[in-house]
């Protein structure tokens, strides 16, 4: 059996999954994707029973960084610092957990993030649901968030000088979460993490570092629905990921 697919197999037993299924996905599903097929509609699953019980321990361990993430929000809220402050209906600060072992960084919100101020909602949101579900990681388990906290008009890309004075924010949550891991998912993201112009195809399949911390670098999930071909090489990507966050276990 593929080396992937084991430790898929053995993450799932750890978090107490009696029978396989992935957020909808069945077994056969998750053979095709791993085989190099497209991924079937994403679902949402519901967390798993061995991911509340570690929940609840994270929460009752990290009380400081949750007083931090708190501040730093409330900063992040009143922010009008660049232009984006102006045509924003919300602030999308990030959510999950304060002492979360892994983060996810995007680019910036889109319209559905603008309109909810939650990050990763929409069918890009469900995919990347799942593909930390593949890797035995609910989506309450890490903490997610982007490089913008604000949407640019139109989905535009990010303008240098708004990257420049919004990074300040997303370097200060990753130094109150102090994560194990990080996944930087999309150009933007990984080349402001990893301090590179590299495109992101450069960037992926490889450890990079970010103030000490292992950074692994892949597609955005927007990339993905529109090209399911690279849905394998991105899941590689995540897989790579639960293997750095294993060897720091
Ligand atoms: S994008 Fe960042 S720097 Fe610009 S207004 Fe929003 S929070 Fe402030």
């Amino acid at each position: 059996m593929n080396p992937e697919l084991l430790r898929y197999f053995r993450q799932r037993a750890e978090l107490g999954e009696q029978e396989l299924f992935l957020g909808g996905m069945t077994a056969r599903e998750l053979l095709t994707l791993a085989a190099g097929g497209t991924a079937p509609a994403p679902a949402y699953e519901r967390p798993a029973r061995g991911a509340a019980r570690l929940r609840e321990a994270i929460a009752d361990a990290a009380p400081a960084a949750v007083t931090a993430l708190d501040a730093l929000r409330a900063e992040a809220l009143a922010c009008r610092a660049c232009r984006l402050c102006d045509t924003r209906s919300m602030v999308v600060f990030g959510e999950g957990h304060a002492a979360a072992r892994v983060v996810v960084v995007g680019e910036a919100p889109g319209a559905e993030e603008d309109r909810t101020g939650r990050p990763f909602v929409g069918r890009a949101g469900k995919l990347l649901d799942q593909l930390l579900l593949s890797v035995g990681l609910p989506r309450e388990q890490v903490f997610i968030c982007n490089v913008l906290k604000c949407r640019p008009p139109e989905n535009r890309n990010p303008l240098p000088d708004e990257v420049a004075r919004c990074a300040p924010l997303l370097h200060r949550q990753l130094e109150i979460i102090a994560p194990q891991v990080l996944i930087a998912v999309g150009k933007f993201a990984a080349q402001t993490l990893v301090g590179s112009d590299e495109s992101i195809g450069a960037l992926r399949s490889r450890v990079h570092t970010y103030r000490g911390m292992p950074l692994i670098a892949t597609y955005h999930p927007a990339f993905l629905l529109r090209s399911p071909q690279w849905i394998r090489p991105v899941w590689q990507d995540f897989q790579l990921m639960r293997q750095v966050l294993d060897e720091q276990a």
